[in-house]
């Protein structure tokens, strides 16, 4: 456990596990069995790279509960991954799927490499050899990996084949974010970014105001951030402003949010943009917006800038995008802050409906899938609404504290093995 415990995201997890436990009076028992990850290994990961010379990328794969069902969670290839990282991405997911009331545990897996950095080939070797080691412990009804931060639906494709010609048949089932062609869900796409004008149209129910008369400002412009302003636009939100690595664009009119996706196909970033002015990430964080979407990098909204945060809602699209103390600060202050495990959850909703069409071998038109994304979400973002005006504590709290209040009643109705 030292590994896993000292990371900076792993304690920040855990301190808002232990903040909710405390709002919910939760079994101690059944509180320090979620303090721990059911499972965490370690993997080497040989790969021959294109000059003939091997090398070994550390790969790791945390399987934080099955209380709920099998487990379920994305694989990130990134330069910096790490058993700590891993272990509190699991636990987060966990507690997502809990909150979002599916039958579905918590897991994380990835691979320390700057995927950048790969070539196809290499990419595809070290993903076959990842998924041949993984192999033992995953399966539609075990553990069902998923992409996340540099992995894709190809890499989904190149797992799901090689699980499959171990098993010696389609395994559609062991991951999802796959290609449609392959099994995918209509719809996975825009799912993330969906979620969260869903919840941003909730959230401003409740504050009395009007979606589709409101600004918005989006941080990234990636899958998460231009399908949350392409649905927003569409509603009649007025996108004022969206950034991405390579800067800002903002304009009082609202943005033409067609044309900018068209903008970006093109010149794959957001600079240059006609009839809008430049503003930096740090600028558009800070606009007095109605709603303010960070859908990019994690700890951008913190105690250097929380001061100067002007957005009455704060919907987090990215992972954990403000941290313990800023989101302390804004919530006192009164800014409504709907946390990642509720509002991004888009995403994780239609994977289990694509594994849900693949162990049917039935599968559902975008109408369908989007209908039911839309239920699902919607009634989790009421029965955390509901907890925070009861309780009255503010929404971050109260998503946690309604999944723990889920999990500890199918741990204790489950008991622990042998005794
Ligand atoms: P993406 O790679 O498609 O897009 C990321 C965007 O962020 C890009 O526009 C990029 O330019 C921008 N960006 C990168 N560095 C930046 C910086 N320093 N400053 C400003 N912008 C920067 O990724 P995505 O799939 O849209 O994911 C975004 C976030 O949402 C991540 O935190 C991810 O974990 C989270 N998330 C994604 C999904 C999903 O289904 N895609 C689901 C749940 C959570």
């Amino acid at each position: 456990m030292e590994n896993i415990v000292n990371g900076k995201l792993f304690k920040n997890v855990m301190q808002s596990l232990n903040h909710a436990a405390e709002l919910i009076n939760c079994d101690p028992n059944v509180l320090v069995r979620l303090q721990h990850p059911r499972r965490s290994m370690v993997f080497s990961v040989p790969v021959r790279m294109d000059d003939g010379t091997v090398k070994v990328f550390p790969g790791y794969r945390v399987q934080y509960s099955a209380t709920l069902g099998p487990f379920k969670g994305g694989i990130r290839y990134h330069q910096d991954v790490n058993l700590s990282e891993v272990a509190g991405l699991a636990a987060l997911m966990t507690f997502k799927t809990s909150l979002l009331n599916l039958p579905l545990g918590g897991a994380k897996g990835g691979v320390r490499v700057n995927p950048g950095e790969l070539s196809r080939n290499e990419k595809q070797s070290l993903t076959r050899r990842f998924t041949t080691e993984l192999g033992p412990f995953i399966g539609p009804h075990e553990d069902i990996p998923a992409p996340d931060m540099g992995t894709d639906p190809q890499t989904m494709a190149w797992m799901m084949d090689t699980y499959s010609q171990q098993k010696g048949f389609a395994q559609p089932g062991v991951v999802t974010g796959k290609p449609v062609d392959i099994g995918g869900s209509l719809g996975r796409n825009s799912s993330t970014g969906h979620g969260v004008v869903y919840v941003a149209e909730k959230s401003c129910e409740v504050m009395s105001m009007d979606f589709t008369k409101s600004t918005m400002a989006v941080q990234g412009f990636g899958n998460v951030g231009q399908h949350a302003c392409d649905l927003a636009h569409q509603k009649g939100c007025k996108v004022v402003a969206v950034s991405d690595v390579s800067g800002g664009i903002h304009s009082g009119e609202g943005l033409d949010i067609p044309a900018l996706l068209e903008y970006v196909k093109e010149n794959k970033v957001v600079k240059g943009f006609p009839g809008a002015d430049p503003i930096t990430n740090e600028e558009l964080l800070e606009l007095a917006v109605d709603v303010l979407a960070p859908c990019a990098l994690d700890g951008v909204i913190n105690e250097k800038n929380m001061e100067n945060v002007k957005a009455k809602i704060i919907v987090e699209g990215a992972n954990g995008p403000t941290t313990m103390e800023a989101g302390n600060f804004l919530s006192e202050k009164g800014v409504m802050i709907v946390p990642d495990i509720l509002a991004n959850g888009g995403g994780v909703i239609v994977s289990y409906f694509e594994w849900v069409q693949d162990v049917q071998n039935y599968y559902w038109d975008a109408e369908a899938v989007e209908h039911n994304m839309q239920k699902t979400i919607t009634k989790a973002f009421n029965k955390v609404h509901k907890f925070a005006s009861e309780e009255k504590v503010d929404t971050r709290s109260a998503a946690m504290a309604v999944s723990i209040q889920h999990l500890e009643k199918a741990m204790l109705l489950r008991g622990l093995y042998p005794r």
